[in-house]
Formats: C-alpha cells, structure tokens, sequence
C-alpha cells in the first residue's frame, strides 16, 4: 500500500466512528444526517424523491421516522430500549402502543439463537409491522408478565434522500460508484462502502485533470438505485464502467463480483489488478442478488457494474447483526480497498490503444536510450513491456489488452506505453472511451 492510501486508514476508520450511531433506513432523517455528514467531505447534492412516486414498479414509500421504542416490564424496568442500540427496532416498524403478555410479545421478538450475545438487524419495509430484536440471552431471560410496549415511530408522506457526486472530466462518459445507505449500525455493510466511496470521490475531486467523468451515488438499497435509474433513464447511456462499493472493512480479501455482462472492462481491469498483487484474493460470477448491482445489471439495463467486497454478505456470521460493529472492522483494510479503487481508475483513465509508427522489424530502442541493459540472462520486466506494448500496438489492442497477453502489471505497461510515445514510437489511436477501427 502506498504511502499516501496509508495516510488516509485512521480518516476512513473516523469516519465509520462519525456514521456507526445514526439510525438510517431506507428513507427518513438518518439517511438526510448522514449524507449531511459525507458532504462535509466532498461536494453532494442531496436529492428528495417524493413519496408515491412511481420509479418502475416500484413506488417510494412512505418516510419511516423513529424517536423512541421501549419495552417495560411490570415493575418499570426496561428490559429493551432502543436508546441502547438502534438494531433494538425492527427498522420502519409501524407505531405501536399497547399491554401485552410475554406470549402476545414474542411473536414480535427476534434473537440469533446461535449467537446468543448478538442483536440481529431486522427489516420490514414493506410488510406493515413493529418489532425488536434482542440478545437470546435477554430473550431467554423475559419472565412471565404483561410488558407496555412502545413504538414510537411515524410513517408519513414524505421523501427518499439519497445523495449524488458528480466529477465532470476531458470525456463525458462516465464511471459510476454506488453505495447504500440504508443500514443502521452496522459498519461492514454499509458504513465502509460508504467511507471508501467518499475518500475516492474526495481523491479524484482533488485532481487537476480528468479523463473520465465520475458520478458517485449514495443511496438507499434497492428502491434508492431503482429510483436514481428510473428518474435518469436517458443518463445511463454515459455509464462507461460501474462498481458497487460494500463491505470492505473486514479481515477476509478483496472479493471482485463481475458484472452481467461478464467480461465488461470493468471486470477484465479489476481481475487484473486483483491477479496482480500478489494478495489473496476472490473472483466470482454475476448473480442477480446482492446489492445494487441486481438493479444496474438488469436486463433493461445491463450496465457493467461490477461489486467489489471482502466477505461476501450472508456469507459471515456478523452479517446483519450487532457483531458486525466497529470492532469488525480494521482502517489498513479500509485504505486497501480505496488503494485497489485507485489503481482500478488508473487502469480505465489509462486504457487508451496506440499503433507502433515502425512496425517493421522492431525499432532500434537503444539508441533511443530506452532499454535498459542489464547484462543479466533474462530480461526484464521494463525492457519486455516495450516490446510487448511495440507488438501489439497494431491499433486493436488496448494496454489492458496488452497487459493481459503479457502477464505484466498494467501500471508497467502503461510506463511503457509512455516512454515509447515520447520517443515517437506510438501513436494514439482510441482515448479510453473511444471505440477502435477495425483494421
Ligand atoms: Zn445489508
């Protein structure tokens, strides 16, 4: 990891602190506070979309607000308060207020048997009902008794928030980050994507040039993304590369989840780099679950947006319970997955196709003061990407292309690239968005 990417670990890991205790959900103040908070980082545009309007099949649902739930028992005790943890509630319970039995109670009780300590996370958005979710421990513990119940919770007409980040560049095509927002506290899903996200689009923003155009979404799952495509159906057409950026903190590897299309650039450049940094790492096919990459690779869209994780949800068991906290996380792996996001822009800003302006026989690169000789056996790898980049350099090959054939990191091939067109021996052929002539 570079240097620089290690400076910003404890800033990524404060910022996870800073968002842990907000009580988000699909819609309502928790997400309007925390995208208040990322723009203090980079220029966002906060966008409201109205209650019942229609977004595809969908519609957006009534604004969920909470201000306080509490169980009580017959003695005044509470036994379960959401002041202690916002994952108590079930998230867009419905307002409730009553007397029930431990029996009439129960139904309404979720718990993790097998993890006895932990808070499970629990939703329903779109089934109207209340709950709280509890440590089987406590559950376990509640006696016999008639408990007061108290859901304070409002669902009215209102709006869903998400926020937008827009980084003009040379082009107008465009790369899209994504992220949800919509998870209370929980700091691998949600909370790290959302951290990573906001120091990428703080590095780039930083840039005195672009080639691309870079849009970065903060949403809430599902319904936020369905609504930011239905409402700019006419825009997608500038998405060139896509990636979805969620649960990145955690001790496992980098995990790439390709795009529906498969072999996209996005997914042939993130495979790259993955291969080549000598780190453990995953690969996995595209399914239509997950997170909002089900909604950019639609069919009716089909947009190669890839999803870069470490552990994969469901998959762990801190996954949507309290036990995924900012203990779970860690700030190096955080910085290594903006580091990975980094070098992953570097390879689509770069992926530009050349033609070799002397394509008989190879060109005399010592004279030119260009191969280094080493005297050594073998050559090496500097001298090899210019004979590699010189080769296939023929107008149909982009330096992802070449990097590939060759086995050599791209950021190599790329240098290569550089050195040759400065001596004249390359010359451009298609920017990274331009399409190439067939021959
Ligand atoms: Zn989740």
């Amino acid at each position: 990891m570079s240097a620089a990417t290690q400076q910003f670990a404890s800033e990524l890991y404060a910022l996870t602190e800073q968002l842990y205790p907000i009580c988000r959900s699909i819609t309502g103040e928790g997400v309007r506070q925390t995208l208040r908070h990322i723009a203090k980082y980079i220029p966002l545009k906060i966008h409201e979309v109205p209650t019942g309007t229609r977004v595809f099949d969908w519609e957006v649902p009534k604004e969920w607000n909470i201000r306080s739930a509490f169980i009580r028992d017959s003695r005044g005790r509470i036994v379960v308060d959401f002041k202690d943890h916002n994952l108590h509630v079930v998230n867009y319970s419905v307002p409730f207020r009553g007397r029930l039995k431990l029996e009439e109670l129960r139904p309404h009780l979720h718990s993790i048997p097998e993890h006895p300590d932990w808070i499970p996370y629990r939703t329903t958005y779109y089934r109207p009902d209340w709950g709280f979710c509890l440590p089987h421990r406590l559950l376990e513990q509640l006696a016999e008794d008639e408990y007061e119940v108290v859901v304070d919770t409002s669902l009215e007409n209102g709006s869903l928030t998400y926020g937008e980040c827009f980084l003009p560049g040379a082009s107008a095509s465009e790369v899209l980050f994504s992220c949800h927002v919509c998870h209370p506290s929980l700091a691998n899903d949600n909370l790290s994507g959302i951290a990573v996200a906001t120091f990428l689009a703080q590095q780039l923003g930083r840039r005195p040039a672009r080639y691309y155009s870079y849009r970065f979404l903060f949403l809430p799952g599902t319904i936020g993304s369905i609504a930011w495509l239905s409402l700019n159906r006419d825009h997608v057409r500038f998405i060139r590369h896509g990636l979805v950026l969620t649960c990145l903190g955690d001790s496992a590897p980098l995990t790439y989840k390709r795009s529906r299309r498969g072999n996209a650039e996005i997914d042939r450049a993130a495979t790259h780099l993955m291969t080549h940094r000598g780190l453990a790492h995953r690969v996995r096919e595209f399914t239509p679950y997950g997170y909002d990459e089900r909604q950019y690779c639609s069919p009716g869209f089909n947009l190669p947006v890839g999803c870069l994780m470490r552990s994969v949800h469901g998959e762990f068991p801190e996954y949507h319970t309290s036990a995924d906290n900012l203990q779970f996380i860690h700030a190096e792996q955080l910085a290594d997955a903006l580091q990975f996001c980094l070098d992953l822009v570097h390879v689509l800003e770069h992926n530009a196709a050349y033609r070799n302006t002397q394509p008989y026989g190879e060109p005399q690169l010592g004279k030119r003061g260009l191969y280094r000789s080493t005297g050594g056996p073998r050559i090496d790898e500097e001298n090899l990407a210019l004979l590699w980049v010189l080769n296939l350099s023929d107008g149909e090959h982009r330096l992802l292309d070449i990097a590939g054939r060759a086995g050599i990191p791209f950021h190599v091939i790329h240098q290569a690239a550089e050195k040759l067109r400065a001596a004249g021996l390359l010359e451009l052929v298609a920017l990274p968005d331009q399409a190439l002539e067939p021959a």
